[in-house]
């Protein structure tokens, strides 16, 4: 592949990809091998977060694949003069993923969000995806090293994980998880789950196409507002990083 393969920003490796592009060279593969994968979808403040904590930029620097999720990272890479291909959502790659278990027959097991969040999600997913063999599911409110949640999961050996417990405990159990098993494509995937239960919605399709999918969730839930305004200080700290760079 050609040398723009990965953008860094803020020293997070970017794969530079399309969607469909990155199921099929990337996941496909690993599946068909079994082989584990840790794909961190990163948005402004997962960078942010990593920027400001060493073990959790360790966790995301070690992890398999970072996409970029949010308009943000997009223009953060067009700071940075290499732009990356395309935005990709997490619940978009999350509902891809379930089309891909469905159609080739692999399991999913569902960590995360609260007991009757989760259990509405594998309902409502379960309806949109008929026959698809669900491992197993659990609520998110457990420490990252709960013992019995691990070996439920690892005896049931998943052949795919969605992990909903936020960043950066999600990344944080993915790779302590992925250290000890053998398989399984390992995601965290934030608030989908309520999504996918009808607890929160996404923005309508015409929102999302003018990147301003942020603003319709600060309108639904003002209490991102201190999250929102981490991008402009993201911004600043990528211009500030690349003059220091060349300097
Ligand atoms: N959550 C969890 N365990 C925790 C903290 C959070 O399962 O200890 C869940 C929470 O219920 C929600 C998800 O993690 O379903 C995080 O959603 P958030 O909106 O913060 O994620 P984002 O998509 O913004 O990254």
């Amino acid at each position: 592949m050609s040398t723009d393969q990965y953008v860094h920003i803020l020293d997070i490796p970017f794969i530079n990809t399309t969607k469909e592009q990155f199921i099929a060279q990337q996941v496909l593969p690993a599946l068909s091998q079994n082989i584990p994968l840790h794909i961190v979808t990163a948005n402004p403040e997962i960078v942010m977060e990593a920027h400001q904590n060493p073990r959790y930029h360790q966790i995301v620097k070690e992890a398999d694949y970072v996409v970029p999720d949010g308009i943000g990272v997009i223009m953060a890479s067009k700071l940075v003069n290499n732009r990356l291909s395309e935005r990709i959502p997490g619940i978009e790659l999350f509902e891809r993923m379930l089309e891909i278990a469905h159609d080739h027959n692999k399991s999913v097991y569902f960590l995360g969000a609260k007991e009757e969040v989760v259990e509405q999600a594998v309902t409502n997913i379960q309806y949109q995806y008929p026959g698809l063999d669900v491992a197993g599911y659990h609520h998110g409110y457990i420490d990252i090293h709960d013992q019995a949640v691990f070996d439920e999961i690892q005896t049931e050996e998943p052949d795919f994980i969605f992990v909903a417990l936020g960043f950066p405990k999600q990344d944080e159990w993915i790779h302590h998880y992925k250290g000890i098993v053998g398989k399984g494509i390992l995601m965290g995937v934030g608030g989908s789950f309520d999504v996918m239960a009808g607890e929160s919605k996404r923005a309508p399709k015409a929102w999302i196409k003018l990147n301003l999918e942020w603003l319709y969730r600060l309108i639904k839930q003002p209490s991102r507002l201190i999250r929102v305004l981490k991008l402009p200080l993201f911004l600043i700290k990528v211009l500030w990083g690349k003059y220091i760079k060349k300097g």
